[in-house]
């Protein structure tokens, strides 16, 4: 295939994403929910709170009885009744009475304000109140926070730990959510061992199933690690088609021009649509896309860095969108570039970068090394800065975009 007929980076994500189908939804218990995407607008069928209610511990009293009381001149009123949170008292109060009362206690028949229980001294059945109070001072009003019937989360929201809270809040055991996207991932390399074995001459520690799984697990997704398939084309049939079983199927390496790279036939054996192979970007090139029976199949180049990439670029938006996500993409921030780079005409490429942020400013540093083997350029980075197709050098000070990953910013201000 000549350059000519490689896709674009916009093109091949267009492709991707229009393929990503949102998956179905299930019902989850509020504990397991976290970091998942609610399916569901979220309605109240009550007030909340759906009484009026102590905001304090101290005395339900009727704000008159108080009038003009002062530390020299207090007012004095009968303790009728002490009235915990969780129970309701029977009594009412009358004029000159009081309810013993604690926080969050509904406010009994007849109080209309609560006196803290720091303005006041007990003696015996009696209390002195030694301050006014305001009418409906101290009570939490029914209905202040919600009304019944309004809509308190919306379809498509990803539950943080507060959403998670008023979802309890409303007493729902359960959250309707979209399910997890389940994602095989197979490595392919004759030379590949799994790390913790005895290594031969010419071998090499398989990596790339451990960063994709992270990665997929990152996104809220569920890796199934098939583990190492040889370059062989009976072995990566057979690993393939239990890779068929999951939603998304990854496999890395073997996706390139050399002998060995039979990853292209074995899926077109098995019956893969190709939607796309090779993408002109660096790193990343060689880049596969098909799809079987609504499946995504992705063949991922095998340079470590390139698979990382490639996933971030295309995987993880694809991911996102079928677990019901809105926002599918990496923040994308505008920073200074704080040394020239050049790079090939032709292809969108990805800088392993290091985002800083001085004085309220973002500037911008690419790692040294750029090696699409190279992961410890991954290791350094919280970035990745985009440079598009048509440009050829970027020079310093200027501004380029850069993707955000998952590594918080470095801060030089502090
Ligand atoms: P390939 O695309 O299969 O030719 O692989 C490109 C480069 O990535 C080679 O140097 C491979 O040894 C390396 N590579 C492929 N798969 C993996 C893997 N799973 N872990 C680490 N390196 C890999
Ligand atoms: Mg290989």
């Amino acid at each position: 295939m000549s350059e000519k007929e490689m896709v674009s980076v916009h093109l091949a994500v267009k492709e991707v994403l229009g393929r990503a189908r949102c998956l179905g939804t299930e019902n989850v218990p509020i504990h397991a929910a976290l970091g998942r995407v609610i399916a569901e607008d979220l309605v109240t069928t009550t007030d909340l709170p759906p009484w009026d209610n102590s905001a304090m511990d101290g005395y339900a009293v009727r704000y008159t009885d108080l009038k003009g009381a002062s530390r020299i001149s207090p007012a004095v009123l009968k303790i009728v009744d002490v009235q915990p949170a969780g129970r309701l008292s029977k009594k009412t109060v009358e004029a000159g009475t009081a309810i013993k009362i604690m926080t969050g206690s509904v406010l009994p028949i007849g109080a209309d304000a609560i006196v803290k229980v720091e303005d006041t001294l007990l003696e015996g059945d009696q209390v002195k109140v030694f301050k006014p109070v305001a009418r409906m001072e101290h009570v939490r009003p029914r209905a202040e926070e919600i009304k019944k019937g309004e809509k308190v989360l919306t379809a498509g929201m990803v539950l943080h730990p507060s959403e998670i809270g008023m979802i309890a809040v409303l007493g729902h055991p359960t959250a309707c959510v979209y399910r997890r996207s389940t994602v095989a991932i197979l490595a392919t390399g004759s030379e590949l061992i799994e790390p913790g074995s005895e290594k031969s001459p010419g071998q090499i520690f398989n990596s790339n199933s451990y960063s994709l799984a992270a990665q997929v697990s990152e996104t809220g997704a569920i890796p199934c690690v098939l583990g190492i398939s040889n370059d062989t084309k009976s072995d990566l049939l057979q690993c393939l088609n239990q890779g068929l079983k999951e939603d998304i199927l990854l496999v890395s390496g073997g996706i390139s021009l050399g002998d060995y790279d039979l990853v292209k036939q074995a899926f077109d054996e098995i019956g893969v649509q190709k939607v796309f192979w090779r993408v002109a970007m660096k790193p990343g090139q060689p880049l596969f896309f098909g799809v079987l029976r609504e499946k995504l199949i992705f063949g991922l180049p095998g340079n470590p860095v390139s698979t990382m990439v490639t996933f971030e670029e295309f995987v993880r938006p694809a991911l996102l969108k079928m677990m019901g996500h809105q926002v599918i993409h990496r923040p994308l921030v505008q920073a200074c570039l704080d040394r020239e780079v050049v790079k090939p005409l032709g292809k969108t490429a990805f800088l392993r970068a290091v985002v800083q942020e001085r004085e309220g400013k973002l500037i911008v540093h690419p790692t040294d090394e750029q090696g699409s083997g190279m992961l410890l350029s991954m290791v350094k980075a919280n970035g990745l800065i985009v440079i598009e197709e048509n440009q050829e050098k970027v020079s310093a000070g200027e501004i380029v975009a850069v993707h955000l990953l998952e590594k918080p910013l470095v801060s030089l201000s502090r």
